[in-house]
């Protein structure tokens, strides 16, 4: 069983002929409102997938949270862990300008609220599962918790994405650390290593992470695939050549899928043979969630 805990967020989203600059006001096309937040992506893709999936995570007792939960449910994984309350449904603002460049602000809401008690009272849903999948737009107290909690056989999948500085004994849980190039630059940087230098070749920042205290690393390279790193050594995972469209939420496929296979009991290097195909998919695709694709989907992408 797959266990994600992260966010939940609706995300709006409006197209714009040009970005406002301050104190202006421009008209864009209708909102479109879509479910989404990292945490939300991840479950409704390893769902989708057929995995076993639960979700812990806290949304508003308003229309957003009934979206989230809706999107969660089609999918089908189980949203017992997503906790309601007062405090209203995170919201990304997101616009759109025509080359499909975006700009996004994040109202964090309820995603800000999910504590660490919230892990302590999710005993039963810790216990289940193979694999925990987490990320950063949650509290990093409330991922301190759950790294402290992870029952003894489960692996700690961790996308410290909005990138922050991790706590050793964080990083220590990681089985593996994924990040992509910006997020690795920036645990190189926060540590003192070799920052954002951009000339460092990317088999030498998977052993630079390594360093840092994870038992595996990968880093997603986009349309070129994966690079997987452990005490065992290193390996390139190519993607499979695609017609890219939209990237959005490529990531957290990914990262769903490689947690999938890894509950199964793969190796890493044959999780993320799969994993690079289901991002691979997702990039043909509009939207996030939208893009997710099902196991017999993934089945027709030729292997990289
Ligand atoms: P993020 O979305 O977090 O920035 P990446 O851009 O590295 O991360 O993408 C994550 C994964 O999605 C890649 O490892 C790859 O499997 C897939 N992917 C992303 N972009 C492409 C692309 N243009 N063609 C094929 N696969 C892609």
């Amino acid at each position: 069983e797959v266990l994600v805990v992260g966010s939940a967020n609706a995300d709006l989203v409006v197209g714009v002929e040009r970005r406002p600059g301050a104190g202006e006001t421009v008209l864009g096309t209708d909102l479109a409102v879509h479910p989404g937040g990292k945490g939300a992506n991840q479950a409704v893709a390893a769902a989708r997938l057929g995995a076993v999936t639960a979700l812990l995570a806290r949304v508003g007792d308003d229309a957003h949270g009934a979206l989230l939960r809706e999107s969660l449910r089609e999918a089908g994984a189980d949203t017992d862990g997503v906790l309601g309350g007062p405090t209203p449904t995170g919201v990304a603002l997101i616009t759109v300008d025509p080359s499909g460049d975006n700009s996004i602000v994040v109202a964090p809401g309820a995603n800000a609220r999910l504590a660490p008690d919230d892990v302590v009272a999710a005993r039963a849903l810790l216990s289940r599962a193979a694999v925990v999948s987490t990320q950063l737009e949650i509290p990093l107290e409330t991922v301190v918790e759950l790294a402290r909690r992870l029952p003894p056989e489960c692996r700690l999948v961790l996308n410290p994405s909005p990138p922050a500085a991790l706590p050793p004994e964080v990083l220590r849980a990681c089985d593996p650390l994924v990040v992509n190039e910006h997020e690795a630059r920036f645990l190189l940087g926060a540590s003192g290593g070799r920052a954002g230098s951009g000339s460092v070749e990317e088999a030498a920042w998977a052993a630079a992470l390594l360093e840092l205290g994870p038992r595996s690393v990968v880093v997603t390279l986009g349309a070129r695939g994966a690079l997987v790193a452990s005490r065992e050594g290193s390996e390139w995972v190519p993607s499979p050549a695609v017609r890219a469209v939209d990237t959005t939420g490529a990531g957290d496929a990914f990262t769903a899928a490689l947690a999938w296979r890894l509950a199964r009991g793969e190796e890493l290097v044959t999780a993320a043979r799969f994993a690079v195909r289901v991002g691979a998919v997702a990039v043909t695709r509009e939207g996030a969630q939208r893009s997710f694709p099902t196991f017999d989907e993934v089945g027709g992408v030729a292997k990289g």
